[in-house]
Order: structure tokens, then C-alpha cells, then sequence
């Protein structure tokens, strides 16, 4: 029998946390009354977390545990989820006990509503203090508008790892690198109604956070990934194309412009950086261009060898077909 909910649980060095959190979560999921199973996924922890997790398991079969060979990080821990959920609705969530479960049914009424991804918005993470306003609350607040702003997807809240999503859409999600932070963003690639519900926030109890301030520049890195796949996974010369079509046409230009003086008015160009200038103008564009072709040769490659459409169909009208297949792309 397949369960209705799924729960992921990323796991690393929470050994401490993890009885504690099965016993808020287990009655909860049963208050609600759907079918639920726990995966429960070890990423490569050192300490006691796996021993934890047997017992659990060896209680409770509806909790199912993964263990990895080594620490592969949050991101393959969600997507090792993502790939093992049987339920309908998938269900992500720290295990830390900074996620209150009792949050859930505020999430699943939201997506009862029709969405396709609910995010959870932490609510009360600052104390009300100029210090922490200015070290905490405004750099989160720049970086969910700037991710905001740059992938369309609009949230107060991208770090809440308390998120439901609809399975087809958590089951066609590829995840590399660190990109578990921008999950709305990447998901709304294949087009989803997204909603934010406001949740609660609790300090870590147990052990301590995985990241630190190194954190900030992975995901600016990420950040140019991901919208950059968003906006030209499909048409790369058109943003290399674009700006190398404007580096080379300056480059012209300047080239140009000193040729003419040194033809009309004989002068030297061989001590001027400007030429060194225009040259490397001229060079970078012809790259950039050639660098869009290979990218449109790589999306061919990308799509045609997989038989990957370039477009998703939510539904389909047609009554010469009763199947599904229509959500697999
Ligand atoms: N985590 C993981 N693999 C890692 C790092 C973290 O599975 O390499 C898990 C961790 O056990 C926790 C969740 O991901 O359940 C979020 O990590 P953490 O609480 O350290 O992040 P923070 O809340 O500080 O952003
Ligand atoms: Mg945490």
C-alpha cells in the first residue's frame, strides 16, 4: 500500500535530535489521518545517527531509512528523497527540531488549495534587536529579494527547509551542487503555482548547523545557475551571442575609430592601449559567440539523446487518449 505523505528528513550528525523529533512527528502525522512513511536519509554521519535510525525503524516500519556511503550533502539527502517517496504529497524538513511539525496541516491545508508547492516562512527568527537586524535580518532579507528578483519565484523565506510539493513536481526535479536552497525556483521551471505559508521557528537544540559564512558565496554562485538555467537552458546563444555581440561591435568600433586617425591623420597607434583594448574586445566577442554555439549544440545533445521535450503539459484534453503519459516529460 502506498502511504499518502512523505517526509524527508536529510540527516547528518543529529543523532541527539532524531528520537526527539520521531516522537513530535509520529503523532502528528497520525492526528492527521493521512497515510504517511519517514525517509529518513544518513548522509554519511559519523556519529550515532544510523543506530538511532534502526531502532526507529525496527519500531516503526513506516519509518524507512537510507544510508549513504559518505557525506554527498543536503542536496543528494533531498534528492535521494525525492527518488524513494511513494507518497503524493512530499514533504521536506530540517531534522534538527527547527522545523515544528505541527506546522504540517497549516502546509496541506495551503496546498488542499491547489498549489503545487507550499513553502513554509519562518516567522519570529530575529530578536528584536539593532544587532541583529543589522547582521542577520537585513543580509537575509537582500538575499531572498535578490533570489526573488533573479529566478521569478517569489519568497520571504528560501532557507525554511519546511516545504510540501506535489510528487510529479518533487519527482522531475534534477538537483546538483547545493541547489536545495533554490528547490521553488528550480521547480518552477516546469511551471508551478507556488504559495508560502508562515510557520514557526525554533533555535537548535541538539548539536550544531552544518554551515558556515562560506555558505553566502556558494549560493551567489548558485544563484547565477540557476537563473541562468531558468532563463536560457534552452537558448544559450541568446545571452552569449548578446554579449558577445556587444564586446565585439565596441571593439569595432574602437578599432575603427584608430584606424581612421591613423589614416587621416597619420597617427601612431603602437603606444596607445586603447588598440590592446579594442583587440581584446574583438577577441572576447568572437569567443562569447562561439562559446553560445557550443552551448546550443550541448542542448540539442541534452534533449534529443534523452528524448526530453523542451516544454512540461500539466493536463491534457483529448479524447482519443485516456492516459497519463502526459505528466512524464
Ligand atoms: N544536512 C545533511 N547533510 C549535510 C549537511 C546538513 O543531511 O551535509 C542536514 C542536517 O542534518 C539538517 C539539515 O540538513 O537536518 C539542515 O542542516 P543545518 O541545520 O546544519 O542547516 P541550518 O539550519 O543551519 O541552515
Ligand atoms: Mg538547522
Amino acid at each position: 500500500m502506498t502511504p499518502e505523505l512523505s517526509i524527508i528528513l536529510p540527516i547528518y550528525n543529529e543523532a541527539e535530535s532524531i528520537p526527539h523529533l520521531l516522537n513530535e512527528l509520529i503523532p502528528t502525522l497520525t492526528q492527521i489521518g493521512h497515510s504517511f512513511e519517514i525517509i529518513c536519509i544518513d548522509d554519511g554521519s559519523r556519529d550515532n545517527s544510523f543506530a538511532e535510525l534502526k531502532k526507529l525503524h525496527a519500531q516503526d516500519k513506516r519509518v524507512r531509512v537510507i544510508r549513504f556511503r559518505r557525506n554527498f550533502g543536503q542536496t543528494a539527502a533531498f534528492a535521494a528523497g525525492f527518488h524513494y517517496a511513494q507518497g503524493d504529497v512530499v514533504i521536506t524538513m530540517d531534522a534538527d527540531l527547527q522545523n515544528d511539525p505541527a506546522d504540517i496541516p497549516k502546509l496541506l491545508a495551503k496546498f488542499d488549495e491547489g498549489y503545487d508547492v507550499v513553502s513554509g516562512w519562518r516567522q519570529g527568527r530575529w530578536r528584536e534587536s539593532f544587532k541583529s537586524t543589522l547582521t542577520r535580518k537585513i543580509p537575509s532579507a537582500s538575499a531572498n529579494w535578490l533570489i526573488s528578483r533573479m529566478t521569478g519565484v517569489h519568497l520571504h523565506d528560501y532557507g525554511c527547509a519546511l516545504k510540501a510539493y506535489h510528487k510529479e513536481v518533487a519527482k522531475n526535479i534534477n538537483l546538483y551542487g547545493d541547489l536545495h536552497r533554490f528547490l521553488p525556483a528550480i521547480a518552477s521551471y516546469h511551471g508551478v503555482d507556488v504559495a508560502e505559508v508562515p510557520v514557526s521557528y525554533r533555535s537548535r537544540q541538539f548539536g550544531e548547523s552544518k554551515y558556515g559564512l562560506g555558505r553566502i558565496i556558494k549560493v551567489i554562485l548558485d544563484l547565477i545557475t540557476v537563473s541562468f538555467l531558468l532563463n536560457y537552458a534552452t537558448r544559450p546563444i541568446q545571452i552569449f551571442g548578446l554579449m558577445g555581440l556587444f564586446s565585439f561591435s565596441v571593439g569595432t568600433i574602437i578599432g575603427v575609430y584608430l584606424s581612421l586617425t591613423k589614416l587621416i591623420y597619420g597617427a601612431a597607434l603602437a603606444d596607445r592601449p586603447l588598440l590592446s583594448f579594442a583587440m581584446l574586445l574583438v577577441m572576447i566577442g568572437m569567443q562569447l559567440i562561439m562559446m553560445g554555439l557550443l552551448g546550443e549544440m550541448n542542448v540539442r545533445t541534452y534533449h534529443e539523446t534523452q528524448n526530453k521535450p523542451i516544454y512540461t503539459v500539466r493536463e491534457l484534453l483529448d479524447s482519443n487518449d485516456d492516459s497519463d503519459e502526459a505528466n512524464d516529460g
